[in-house]
């Protein structure tokens, strides 16, 4: 089987660990230790391609850039994850996605914009359309909103990911 290594993003409290655990595991999760970086190893089919995916579920490291680097230099695909009822959140990625593609020297580096927490509609501070215009300002770069609470769109981001790399 093709292995793809795949590195979740975007800052604490986004979901990041909720998704990974929703994707490997398929359960949800309520409270996730923040400190927590780990990775998982996790089959799937991809258009009828039985393909073994290391995800890398990132932890608040920025304050060691080196290690930063090393993650994004070792993955092949990236899911930024924002959540919808943080503008910040959205904000503080499009510096990853700059380090991202200067690290990478690749502006189309295989990307999924993430908006997270789409079940708390009643607490959405980004619109669609603000993520929209982020999302084509990369390069069009898909964008999904994902709920790890009800499983909306979770492996469908993964998927995309992998089938970026993998028509690269
Ligand atoms: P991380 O720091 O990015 O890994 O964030 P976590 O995965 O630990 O999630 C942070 C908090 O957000 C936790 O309290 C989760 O219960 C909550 N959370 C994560 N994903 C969702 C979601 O899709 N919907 C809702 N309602 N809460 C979520
Ligand atoms: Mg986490």
């Amino acid at each position: 089987h093709r292995e793809y290594h795949i590195v979740v993003l975007g800052s604490g409290g986004v979901g990041k660990s909720c998704l990974t655990a929703q994707f490997v595991q398929g359960i949800w999760i309520e409270r996730y230790d923040p400190t927590i970086e780990d990775s998982y190893r996790k089959q799937c089919d991809v258009d009828g391609r039985q393909v073994i995916l290391e995800i890398l579920d990132t932890a608040g490291t920025e304050q060691f850039t080196a290690m930063r680097e090393l993650y994004m230099k070792s993955g092949q695909g990236f899911l930024l994850v924002f959540s919808i009822t943080s503008s910040s959140s959205l904000k503080e990625l499009s510096e990853l996605r700059d380090q991202l593609v200067n690290l990478k020297d690749d502006p189309h580096v295989p990307i999924v914009l993430v908006g997270n927490k789409s079940d708390l509609e009643e607490d959405r501070a980004v619109s669609r359309a603000a993520a929209f215009a982020v999302s084509s300002g990369w390069g069009n770069v898909p964008y999904y909103e994902a709920s790890a609470r009800t499983r909306q769109n979770v492996t469908e981001v993964f998927v995309d990911v992998c089938r970026q790399i993998m028509h690269k």
